[in-house]
């Protein structure tokens, strides 16, 4: 049975078996996602490795995320390892504190008592622990505990609301950037951006680096939800993560569930891709199977149009890596299937001006309409693919192509299953042979079903998807 939608799984000390890891890749990991916040470059270079060696064992197309780091704003560490606060008590954030201890705690953003004033609300340990700040004088910020418990070394800050300043890019980022560059990562996660122009730096150093990463800007800041920031950023990546952790801790997590439908419809609309993140699976951590809440949310990411659901701390340092993916898997399948197959109403009101999108339209119209067993694209970058996944027309999407960095970028797409076809050369008729052949040795189709097939002629000239056609397998060969 076919998944449109997509699974994501970060990986860490519960993934780092090799046998472990190609039983996650053969329950249907697609995407793997390298947390830059741990580990070396070295670790990160020797896992992409170990992937791609699984992926060419198993015949799976698994695609690499690199996920930056990004300016969190921590606590430094204490005398003990942790301390623990109480409702009421007094505590000092003081960026001059080394080891912190019971009173006061050291800060590894040093500007921050800068950001602050009276009155402002900061929420550590992704919101376990409450502070209000009563004062800010010079370096030391001096605040009363509203919500106390045990707080340990390097934890998270965050401020209700956002505004923090912090850049988005660290001079550890750039450096992991050339990381993301050397592994081939198929996708880069940014983390904490603001706007647009975050994105570009991003994306300046990727290429700079000689990476062509597809850009995922994680969206987990208050004022990076907000307009114009956050169509600013859309416009100015290649897909957003909605990264409910760090953004429950600043918009409230009462408001994640709206931003979430919000802006997985506002990225489809704008031809993006959408990862949804954080705490899907969590009781799986120690559980083998998940929570009734739980499965609802995985499968209500996929009624909201996500391209892909992710495991965090599940796959990455839980007890049950693989029972979460096959969880997932059977989760969204069933969720797609309950789903009504009708073009989105607004799909004829659309504006397309661009040849290479009108045939991507007009394929999956027809494709909707006739019902045909399969859509194969035949595409050097992806686009065409990528235009026909943002409206769900319930025909699954064949991305046919050589390009190798091509197929893995399809791997994070909703309901489109990249395909390598070997065939270079420019015979229009043996390509067409080579691309039908590819479909039915994958038993995605076969003999009598009809495909709806777009392909740019001349051939072998990049960026011209300009037609459209009918083929019924198997009909070329009785000729
Ligand atoms: P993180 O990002 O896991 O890197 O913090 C995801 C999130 O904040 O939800
Ligand atoms: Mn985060």
């Amino acid at each position: 049975m076919l998944r449109s939608t997509k699974i994501v799984a970060t990986l860490g000390p519960a993934s780092s078996d090799p046998a472990v890891l190609e039983r996650m890749v053969r329950a249907g990991v697609d995407v793997v996602r390298l947390n830059f916040s741990h580990g070396t470059a070295d670790d990160h270079l020797a896992r992409a490795d170990l992937i791609n060696e699984i992926s060419r064992k198993t015949g799976r197309t698994v695609g690499i995320m690199c996920d930056l780091q990004g300016p969190k704003i921590r606590v430094g560490k204490f005398r003990d390892g942790k301390i623990t606060l109480q409702k009421g008590q007094s505590f000092v954030l003081d960026a001059g504190c080394e080891l912190g201890d019971e009173q006061r705690a050291g800060l590894d953003y040093k500007e921050l008592p800068r950001d602050l004033a009276e009155g402002a609300v900061l929420l550590l340990d992704d919101g376990k622990i409450v502070l209000e700040v009563i004062e800010v004088r010079g370096d030391k910020v001096q605040t009363v505990v509203r919500h106390g418990g045990v707080l340990s070394n390097n934890q998270g800050i965050n401020r209700q609301g956002g505004g923090l300043t912090a850049p988005a890019l660290t001079p550890k980022d750039t450096e992991d950037i050339r990381t993301a560059a050397r592994l081939k990562a198929d996708y880069l996660a940014v983390s904490f951006p603001k706007s647009g122009a975050d994105m570009h730096r991003a994306g300046e150093l990727m290429r700079a680096s000689g990476g062509k990463a597809f850009l995922i800007a994680k969206i987990e800041r208050a004022e990076a939800v907000i307009e114009p920031a956050l169509k600013q950023i859309l416009n100015a990546c290649d897909g957003i993560m909605v990264a409910r952790g760090d953004l429950a801790v600043e918009v409230g997590d009462a408001s994640v569930p709206a931003l979430q439908k919000k802006m997985i419809r506002m990225a489809r609309e704008m031809n993006k891709l959408t990862i949804t993140a954080t705490q899907m699976m969590e009781s799986m951590i120690a559980s083998p199977v998940p929570t009734r809440a739980e499965v609802s949310d995985v499968a209500n990411a996929v009624l909201d149009g996500t391209d892909a659901v992710m495991l965090s701390a599940e796959s990455a340092s839980g007890r049950y890596p693989v029972e979460a993916i096959e969880a997932m898997d059977r989760i969204c399948i069933e969720a797609e299937q309950s789903m009504p197959l009708n073009l989105e109403r607004d799909f004829l009101n659309r504006v397309f001006t661009r040849v290479d999108q009108s045939i991507a339209m007009a394929g999956l119209f027809t494709a909707f309409h006739l019902r045909v067993k399969a859509i194969a694209t035949l595409t050097e970058s992806g686009s065409t693919a990528l235009w026909m996944s943002r409206l769900n027309c319930g025909v699954p999407i064949y991305a046919l192509t050589s390009q190798t960095a091509t197929r893995y970028r399809c791997s994070l797409f909703r309901d489109v299953y990249p395909l390598m076809v070997k065939y270079v050369g420019h015979d229009r008729e043996q390509l067409l042979a080579e691309a039908e052949k590819v479909l039915v040795e994958n038993g995605a189709v076969g003999d009598g079903d009809l495909i709806v097939l777009t392909i740019g002629e001349p051939i072998g000239k990049a960026g011209g998807t300009n037609t459209m056609k009918i083929v019924k397998v198997g009909e070329h060969r009785k000729k």
